[in-house]
């Protein structure tokens, strides 16, 4: 498989250092509130990716942090006259509900930062001793961006370059403006750890190289996140890394486009978002997946009610396509075989996509194509072809982790009795009783479609 790796710029071939196993760090989200429709990008995008890989049969480690400190989550709980904790620990619970409805399997481990305060400090104090970072008199700790050479190499951006925007500003006490916050000393009421040098909390980035650290070791094989996050996050996330543990932090890195509304990044300082939880409230959560990976993980992807609207429908397509071949297997009476080799060239096709950078978008086309053979095909293949094909099906939409709020047998048993009763008074040639069954099932909901492999029960 290759990857667009940010790290080189260009499609790499992804190979993990210990040999079918995957090593992947996720970016999670500040649990301050619900998570919008752009956030979820990143969710659905490398769950994806984490399938894929499970289905050419690797182990992958995958671990996807929980950030439940910072200046965001601290403001919310003293507007509700509450403690930082209970604020993270509700939207926590309201981001695993909807990870759960978007069908985002659970990561091995969801760290949380404050359970990882040891792992902090420990790198902080390995950047302190080594004279990467250093303490400032009120007690923050700041990395010395310009003792790591390799500073930029990320966001392929000379530190110059980054610095001609920054200004050291009156009062300041950094050494350098390019220098970031490893530990930051605790203002009177705001909540605090007790550190080395003085009560206090973590920097935005250090958790990232803490937990990475811990839970998957000094080198990893991928590190992911919004392209919003290459810098400063990434960029400073290798920094400290690298010059704590002396080696490289993540073979290959992968970054997500943006979510737009007109042109512009959903996102909450905007205004211009929509939660996930309202928009499944009103559509469902599978479209909201469908959605998200019906584009290239790359591109831009530009959300309006109307192509939520039409990922509905198709996904309705490939309902119906499921549904359909869970009737022809019930009643197979064929005996062709097409769709045995029709599954493998779809297998083929679809594997094909997701080699080429998680191309979800032609993986998508690939299952739409097989829908379309299977439809065409399935009143006259035998049995076992039928269930090839299904299970092709299924294997391939699990990868993509959708077809998850499919209906499947939702046909009461007095329904299918009465379609049975239909079938024989109408070899029986009793029309009368043939109508009055059909008008029965009208009022039941059901209407019989007569088709070349036996009546077929539609809820309408
Ligand atoms: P945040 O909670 O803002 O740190 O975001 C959590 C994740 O969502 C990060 O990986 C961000 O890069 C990503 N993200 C935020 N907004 C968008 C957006 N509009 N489109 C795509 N990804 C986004
Ligand atoms: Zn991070």
């Amino acid at each position: 498989m290759k990857i667009f790796n940010t790290l080189t710029r260009q499609k790499d071939e992804f190979i993990p250092i210990k040999e079918g196993e995957y090593r992947i760090y996720v970016c999670g989200p500040t649990v301050y509130n619900f998570i919008h429709v752009g956030n979820a990008r990143p969710v659905c995008v490398f769950d994806t990716l984490r399938r894929y890989l499970e289905f050419l049969g690797n182990k992958v480690y995958y671990v996807s942090n929980i950030t439940d400190i910072d200046d965001k989550i601290i403001k919310k709980a003293n507007e509700e006259g509450t403690t930082y904790d209970v604020i993270a620990r509700r939207y926590e619970q309201e981001y695993f509900t909807d990870c759960r409805g978007l069908n985002v399997k659970p990561a091995t481990v969801h760290p949380r930062a404050t359970e990882h305060i040891d792992e902090i400090l420990a790198i902080t104090k390995d950047l302190v001793d080594k004279g990467f970072a250093y303490v400032a008199n009120n007690g923050d700790v700041y990395f010395r961006a310009h003792k790591d050479h390799d500073y930029g190499k990320l966001s392929h951006q000379p530190l110059e370059d980054l610095e001609a925007g920054a200004r050291i500003s009156v009062g300041e006490i950094k050494e350098d403006p390019m220098d970031f916050a490893v530990w930051k000393s605790s203002k009177p009421g705001e909540p605090a750890w007790a550190s080395p040098y003085g009560p206090g909390r973590p920097g935005w980035h250090i958790e990232c190289s803490a937990m990475a650290r811990r839970h998957l070791g000094d080198t990893i094989d991928l590190h992911c996140g919004g392209v919003d996050l290459v810098f400063p996050h990434h960029e400073n996330e290798i920094a400290q890394s690298e010059c704590a543990n002396g080696c490289t932090f993540a073979n290959y890195w992968m970054h997500n486009g943006f979510l737009n509304i007109d042109n512009h990044k959903m996102s909450k300082s905007l205004n211009n978002f929509f939660t996930v939880r309202d928009v499944a409230e009103q559509v469902g959560y599978e479209p909201i997946r469908f959605f998200l990976i019906s584009g290239h993980y790359r591109s831009p992807l530009n959300y309006t009610k109307e192509v939520i609207e039409s990922c509905k429908a198709s996904l309705e397509r490939l309902y119906t396509c499921r549904n359909n071949l869970d009737f022809a297997m019930g009643n197979a009476s064929g005996e062709g075989k097409e769709l045995i080799a029709k599954a493998e060239a779809a297998k083929a096709k679809f594997i094909d996509a997701m080699d080429d950078d998680l191309n979800t978008a032609d993986a998508i086309a690939a299952v739409f194509e097989f829908a379309r053979e299977i439809n065409t095909l399935s009143a006259s293949e035998s049995k076992e072809s039928l269930q090839a094909a299904a299970d092709m099906f299924d294997s391939l939409t699990g990868v993509l982790g959708l077809l998850y709020n499919r209906n499947t047998d939702d046909v009461p048993e007095h329904v299918k009795s009465l379609v049975a009763e239909r079938t024989e008074v109408r070899k029986a040639k009793n029309w009368a009783r043939a109508d009055a069954i059909r008008d029965e099932l009208a009022s039941l909901g059901y209407v019989v479609e007569d088709t070349a492999s036996g009546p077929k029960i539609v809820r309408k």
